[in-house]
């Protein structure tokens, strides 16, 4: 039986910390052993938003994110991993679907108007390309002819964008891409060390999963607790504490003893938050092995990702091909042997 095929995305933002790995790395693994799966550094995305000093740190950002994938166990024998700009095809596709799918449908996206309210723009003078952001990765999706991407519940509007543009695009040339479904993922919301929103590298209130030992304690000591512990003698609420919440993901076994001594007042923060760090850093021990392992490899990054792109490459120039004849634009096709990697 064929097995599905997975595409999902990231955006290169660096090394990746706690959140990005127990809200997707994690789940990224486990994907591999029951799909083929395509895994892509979304550079393109990434320019949706970014500012020129941003840009100068892309191609150290997909260096330092492949090496957490694949220090996490992202295998590129099985699985393909690339930069997406690295095949260029995603962009024909883009502006094919483009021509396909209503200015409407863009504007009415929850998340479009969130960010542009973010930016501090207006709808009139954000860049085509965070309008046009859906179509881009309805593009990345089907250009590999992928059926199935794992999505968060806030993703399902972009998601059912996809479906639509894609239905849209059969129903004026004829059948030829499925629709892709979302695999909704069950991941634990990772709150950041301020305690108040979703850990992210833009608020600095995470911790990374590549840094040392030292600098993951350092970090955890100054994480938020109880507000309303101001003496190791309160009783504190773990319920109300986000160190508590992480100790649920980190320290195995010891959950119910921290939630008496907490309650009990018999255990103070900073040495609860020992207990976490500590946690942490057995969990990653293996990955920050690996990590070393795998960048003390001269050129391995750059080995994977450019298989990467040449698989992806492959599945990309048959499907732009085929959309191609299907919207009437056949061209030369020896033209695309004057591309290469
Ligand atoms: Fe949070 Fe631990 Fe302090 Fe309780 S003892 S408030 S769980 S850090």
């Amino acid at each position: 039986m064929d097995r599905g095929r997975v595409f999902s995305g990231m955006r290169p933002s660096g090394r990746l910390h706690l959140g990005n790995w127990m809200g997707a790395l994690v789940n990224w693994v486990a994907l591999q052993e029951e799909y083929e799966c395509i895994f892509c550094a979304v550079d393109v995305h990434a320019l949706t938003t970014s500012t020129p000093a941003d840009t100068r740190d892309i191609q150290a950002n997909i260096r330092e994110m492949t090496l957490d994938w694949l220090a996490a166990g992202i295998d590129p024998q099985r699985s393909i991993v690339f930069v997406q700009s690295w095949v260029p095809e995603v962009m024909v596709l883009h502006t094919l679907l483009g021509m396909v799918t209503p200015l409407g449908w863009l504007l009415r996206v929850p998340t479009f108007k969130d960010r542009v309210r973010q930016m501090e723009e207006t709808e009139e003078s954000v860049s085509y390309g965070l309008v046009g952001y859906p179509v881009l990765m309805t593009a990345d999706i089907i250009l590999y002819k992928a059926d199935t991407v794992p999505v968060g519940e806030d993703q399902m509007p972009h998601l059912e964008l996809a479906r639509e543009i894609v239905r849209r695009f059969n129903y004026l040339f004829g059948p030829t891409f499925a629709e892709p479904k979302g695999k909704l993922t069950e991941t634990p919301l990772i709150v950041g060390l301020d305690g108040q929103q979703k850990m992210s590298k833009s608020l600095d209130n995470h911790v990374e999963l590549a840094v040392s030992p030292e600098e993951t304690r350092r970090r955890v000591l100054t994480a938020f607790t109880d507000p309303q512990r101001l003496r190791r003698t309160d009783p504190g609420r773990p319920e109300v504490c986000n160190v508590y919440a992480l100790h649920q993901l980190f320290s195995q076994g010891k959950v119910e003893d921290i939630y008496q001594q907490c309650t009990g007042a018999t255990r103070g923060c900073v040495e609860c938050k020992g207990i976490l760090a500590e946690g942490i850093n057995n969990a990653l021990a293996e990955f920050r092995e690996r990590r070393r392992e795998i960048a003390a490899r001269s050129g391995y990054v750059e080995e994977v990702l450019a298989e990467g792109a040449r698989r992806a490459s492959v599945i990309a120039r048959e499907t732009i091909a085929e959309v191609r004849e299907k919207m009437g634009l056949l061209g030369n096709p020896s033209l695309a042997a004057l591309r290469d990697f």
